[in-house]
């Protein structure tokens, strides 16, 4: 198994890392935005994705919904591509190095760094009874996470951009005090970096609750595509579309080839609206079939997934305490 190497190959290989919140069923946005990533990455880098729950208990205080939503998110990254025997996927909480080394990494991030961090300003807004310190050091954690298997590659989708940068800053105090230790890691984007909602206005987001799922019933899914917004000075159904501002015509782009064609009648009022959310409904329902068979077929063998995810976490065991030895050592904690 091309794992089986994983743990012991050398520091300088080229590796990726992402993560992910078990915050409920990934959505069109996370997939074309990141996940896609994730999937071709596996075949480049030697590839580490893991499903971060220690973040996701900054928002998340139900003790149930957590360990549902893990397997649950465990079973999409799954069913949508990642390949057990290319790529390890873990559960953060599995290698409790990761909240070690971000307590030590917060001894070299400035407050001020993470008080200007446009996400920790959101978080206020949108949970203003619930600013709990993890809000405020989540972009350290994440930085813990990147550089514990000193990966060099992030995928992400454009809204966290601002927290790789971030990190590197981080990477960049902790080498300066205590010599070179960690690369500086890279975000890489897709083709869609931030997919718009169903509002058409804002980053699609299960937070905002303006998705649209990959793994829910296809009349859910149709719902979804039915209820967004498109060009919205296009009022009559023979007034001419503007492709380039409407999502529903954005969204063509990544299910299927033919979307200038599309993008054509539009323009030139030969289709409407309408029909367009219909064949987009049903190129997405048609393009995710494969996915969600195998999403079905994995809950229904939860102990599987169990499995993949613990023989992820047994895997990584050895770069982290690597990492960790390291890490004191130089800080001079051992
Ligand atoms: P959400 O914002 O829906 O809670 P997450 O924070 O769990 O999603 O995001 C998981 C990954 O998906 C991250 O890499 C994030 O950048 C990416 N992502 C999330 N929403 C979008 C979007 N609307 N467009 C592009 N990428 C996205």
């Amino acid at each position: 198994m091309a794992n089986q190497t994983t743990a012991s190959m050398a520091a300088t290989t080229p590796r990726t890392f992402s993560g992910i919140q078990p915050s409920g069923a990934p959505h069109i946005g996370n997939d074309l935005g990141a996940i896609r990533n994730y999937v071709r990455l596996q075949d480049e880098f030697e590839a580490i994705y893991c499903i971060v729950d220690y973040h996701a208990l900054t928002s998340t205080h139900d003790p149930e919904r957590m360990r549902r939503q893990t397997r649950e998110m465990a079973a999409a990254l799954l069913a949508l591509g990642l390949d057990p025997d290319r790529c390890t996927l873990f559960v953060q909480s599995h290698r409790p190095e990761h909240t070690e080394l971000a307590w030590l990494l917060m001894t070299v991030t400035p407050v001020s760094w993470l008080e200007r961090t446009p996400t920790y300003k959101e978080k206020v807004a949108n949970q203003p009874d619930d600013v709990n310190h993890g809000l405020l050091t989540y972009p350290v954690l994440q930085a813990a996470d990147i550089v514990m298997y000193k990966a060099t590659t992030v995928p992400v989708g454009k809204d966290q951009a601002a927290h790789l940068e971030l990190s590197r800053e981080i990477v960049r105090a902790f080498n300066r005090r205590y010599g070179e230790t960690f690369p500086e890691p890279a975000a890489v984007f897709t083709e869609a970096p931030v997919v718009l909602g169903t509002d058409g206005a804002r980053k699609m987001s299960k937070s905002l609750g303006n998705t649209i799922e990959i793994f829910a019933p296809e009349d859910e899914i149709r719902r979804q595509v039915m209820s967004m917004v498109t060009d919205t000075q296009r009022i009559k159904r023979t007034d001419p579309g503007r492709p380039e501002v409407c999502n529903v015509c954005q969204l063509q782009r990544f299910f299927g080839e033919d979307y200038i064609q599309l993008w054509e009648g539009e323009r030139t009022a030969q289709t409407g609206c309408v029909d367009m959310k219909r064949l987009l409904a049903d190129r997405i329902i048609r393009h995710y079939a494969g996915a969600r068979e195998r999403y079905a077929d994995l809950m229904a063998h939860p102990e599987q997934v169990d499995g993949i995810l613990e023989a992820g976490a047994d895997l990584l065991r050895p770069m982290a305490a690597a990492t960790m030895a390291e890490v004191r050592g130089k800080m001079g904690l051992r």
